[in-house]
């Protein structure tokens, strides 16, 4: 046990004591740098907008190397994807319903996007694939459905396959 880890640690740039310190792999004994977080956070974009032309080139490697490589990028999204299922079913059903004009001013996004999120979750807890269904179609030969938390709901794979596009006019 050394003594240091009574003594809060203190930023070497800005002195303050309450911040995170992030690990540096430079950094010997107890690896963590002696910059606090917002300090490295304000350095970095200092840099950043100090030099334009170093951010261009490095988007411009990043977008070279992707070019060159676009296994490992697909690889790369699909990874993101899995991570990130929901934001992209709910970016999709999105799409969709643009495509169409069917989603209302007044639509709730966080709403919506906590639907697509629930059917993730449902599927991860149950271990049976859920997805998000329009109530009403977006697409059918006698009614337009709306693109709106009123309108989508949590259903399982199976029962939305059986579905179909089937929607009785009452
Ligand atoms: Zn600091």
């Amino acid at each position: 046990m050394s003594l240091a880890c009574s003594v809060p640690r203190s930023c070497s740039r800005c002195g303050s004591t309450g911040n995170e310190f992030p690990r540096h792999r430079l950094v010997k004994g107890d690896g963590l740098s002696s910059w606090c977080k917002p300090c490295w956070r304000s350095y970095r974009q200092q840099l950043w907008t100090s030099r334009p032309e170093t951010k261009q080139a490095n988007y411009e490697r990043l977008r070279r190397w992707n070019k060159d490589h676009p296994a490992a990028l697909r690889a790369r999204s699909k990874a993101w994807a899995c991570r990130n299922l929901p934001k992209v079913l709910a970016k999709n059903g999105k799409r969709r319903a643009a495509k169409i004009g069917a989603t209302p001013l007044w639509a709730n996004v966080s709403a919506i996007n906590e639907i697509y999120e629930l059917a993730a979750l449902r599927t991860r807890l149950s271990g049976v694939k859920h997805v998000v269904d329009h109530d009403v179609p977006l697409i059918h030969e006698n009614v337009c459905g709306l693109h709106c938390e009123f309108n989508l709901r949590v259903i399982t794979d199976a029962e939305n396959s059986s579905k179909g596009n089937r929607f009785t006019v009452q």
